[in-house]
């Protein structure tokens, strides 16, 4: 990266932060020859390709276009949805590759949509997973519902709590 003051090719970095959405690094550099400051901003290009075989751009807006179809009727807002095809280029990105097919990208929705809606996720991993009959959804849901004991855990130290306290009132009177 030539300095765009002097041309200098040498220049130090600065300070370099990743954008919020981590698809890019902004640095702030200094060029070594007439000490100007500027700013490059790095991206890495993630391709997907699609069963077709066609290449396209990772697109999180079309990340959003699927999920938002599985999400129709339900609680699930437009930030949430925003959030979820971030955590998709996240994961995808994380994996290295500079192409990946768009198989790995319906993976990397499944998990962030499951915690985000069971119904909505039933509904994606439908079309996604071509499920063809009712016991594809059985198993499905089984699966969901074998993840579920977080929901006991969580709630036990309240009981754990409610019981002592109401262990401690009989004594008081
Ligand atoms: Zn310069």
């Amino acid at each position: 990266m030539h300095c765009p003051f002097c041309r200098n090719a040498d220049s130090r970095v600065i300070d370099s932060r990743t954008a919020d959405d981590g698809s890019a690094i902004r640095r702030r550099r200094e060029c070594t020859a007439c000490h100007r400051r500027f700013t490059t901003i790095e991206t890495s290009s993630l391709s997907v390709v699609k069963r077709s075989g066609v290449v396209e751009p990772f697109s999180r807006e079309k990340v959003v276009a699927g999920v938002r179809k599985a999400c129709q009727g339900r609680p699930v807002s437009d930030d949430d949805l925003a959030l979820l095809a971030q955590q998709v280029e996240e994961t995808v990105r994380a994996a290295g590759a500079a192409q990946i097919n768009a198989h790995e990208v319906g993976l990397a929705i499944l998990g962030p949509l499951r915690e985000l809606d069971e119904v909505a996720y039933l509904r994606f991993a439908s079309v996604y997973s071509a499920f063809t009959s009712l016991e594809d959804f059985e198993t499905a849901i089984t699966a969901l519902r074998a993840e579920r004991p977080l929901d006991p855990p969580s709630a036990a130290p309240a009981d754990d709590d409610s019981a002592s306290v109401e262990a401690s009132e009989p004594a008081s009177h």
